[in-house]
């Protein structure tokens, strides 16, 4: 799970790092009573989940809270890489003298955890690592060892920060291990022209394997007004392994194997998926019509690509699931589905005979994707932000172009 930035700076003062006095505010009159708390300039930061802010102008520095109001009005009006805005963190300004790059992450691929460090921060430390990426110091961290001071000093001086950033870097660890994260990172660490080193940013991604050890966590969950956020606990109610991506292309499959492919055919024929779904294996009916509640449930997606081979999975089983979504949830979207395997004929029978105008089958998995992506990219978008978790983004597709290619 990743968290928001407000939650990552609750994190950070837990573990002694330094941050921004801040407050939160969900409407632009509370923006205005945070900002005279804070003395009465603030800075007004958008809370989503999405990097690039800055440039998509969701932080603005407010000199009074008249105007922090105003700022905050503009914020909460903007999407964000497809993030609607729905709070603000109001952050005590502060006068910086240099910004630096620090984050902790696992490193799967050399099995280690490492340490990026730069002192070339600020807004685009992805654009640091392509053209200048000797500024950027990597250092492997022992899970063991940890960051202890004299690692700190190590990765400081290798990245060229100043020394009073080494005990934010052993704080920063502590939050790491303590709340089992799979990333920190702050950009920007920033000097302040008093010398004081503070987390200016903060991004915190939880593994959520660990979430059985903090309970405490669940609160972050909670928090998450965003559409994706809120089926993806829809989902996990309901014991569905779901996660949210950026497409148009709901997927839904059993196998983890299987359902990345798909994403990988579905990518190949010219459509981003909205979604991996597994309803694993020896999915029943009900786990079926559950699944095809949360893809559709998602305004984004445009068709829905079912992709099932049937092993200890009968396909008959996920036949009857789908038509049982169907009396369930009013289908709003094109739906593919390919049966294989287990009781396939059986499957497509049942399909057949429930005779849905929007449901099309397809023999193959090139083929299901095929006319699952095309569908996806002749649809039109919707007329307005549909409310979260409501299917009402979507319209049947044109008859005319069901057919596909
Ligand atoms: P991001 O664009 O999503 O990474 O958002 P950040 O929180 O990193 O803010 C972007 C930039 O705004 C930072 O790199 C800073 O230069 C600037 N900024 C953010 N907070 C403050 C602040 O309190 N004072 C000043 N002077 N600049 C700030
Ligand atoms: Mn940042």
């Amino acid at each position: 799970m990743d968290l928001f930035e407000y939650q990552a700076h609750e994190l950070f003062a837990r573990h002694g790092v330094p941050v921004p006095a801040a407050h939160l505010a969900d409407d632009p009159a509370a923006a205005r009573t945070a900002a005279r708390r804070l003395g009465g300039a603030a800075v007004v930061k958008a809370q989503v989940k999405a990097g690039g802010r800055g440039k998509a102008g969701g932080v603005r520095p407010a000199a009074t809270p008249d105007e922090a109001q105003a700022h905050a009005a503009a914020v909460l009006a903007l999407t964000i890489k497809g993030h609607p805005v729905r709070r603000v963190l109001l952050a005590q300004p502060v006068e910086i003298e240099a910004e630096f790059y620090v984050s902790y992450l696992l490193d799967r691929a050399e099995r280690t955890f490492l340490a990026i460090a730069s002192a070339e921060g600020g807004m685009d430390i992805e654009e640091v690592a392509a053209t200048r990426p000797d500024a950027l110091a990597r250092i492997p961290v022992d899970a063991e060892e940890g960051v202890t001071p004299q690692k700190a000093r190590q990765i400081a001086e290798a990245a060229g920060l100043p020394a009073e950033a080494e005990p934010v870097l052993v704080a920063l660890w502590r939050v790491f291990v303590a709340e089992d994260a799979l990333l920190v990172e702050v950009n920007p660490l920033v000097r302040t022209a008093g010398g004081r080193v503070l987390a200016l940013d903060g991004k915190i991604t939880l593994d959520d394997n660990a979430a059985v050890l903090h309970p405490e966590h669940a609160a972050y969950a909670e928090q998450d007004g965003a559409p994706g956020g809120g089926l993806e606990a829809a989902a996990r109610a309901k014991g569905l392994n779901y996660v949210k991506l950026d497409g148009r292309v709901g997927v839904i499959g059993n196998g983890a194997g299987l359902v990345m492919s798909t994403l990988d055919v579905v990518a190949r024929c010219g459509a981003d998926p909205a979604n991996f779904l597994d309803i694993g294996g020896g999915a029943s009916a009900r786990v079926m019509a559950d699944g095809l509640g949360v893809v559709l449930g998602d305004p984004d997606v445009r068709a829905v690509l079912v992709n099932v081979f049937g092993g200890i999975t009968a396909c008959d089983a996920v036949a009857e699931g789908i038509v049982q979504a169907l009396a369930e949830v009013e289908l709003t979207k094109p739906l593919v589905v390919r049966l294989d395997g287990n009781n396939a004929a059986a499957g497509r029978a049942v399909l057949a005979a429930a005779a849905h105008p929007l449901v099309t089958q397809a023999d193959t998995m090139d083929e299901a994707a095929r006319l699952a992506a095309d569908l996806a990219n002749a649809a039109p978008e919707p007329a307005a932000d549909p409310p979260a978790g409501t299917t009402a983004g979507s319209r049947p597709v044109p008859a005319g172009r069901q057919g596909g290619r």
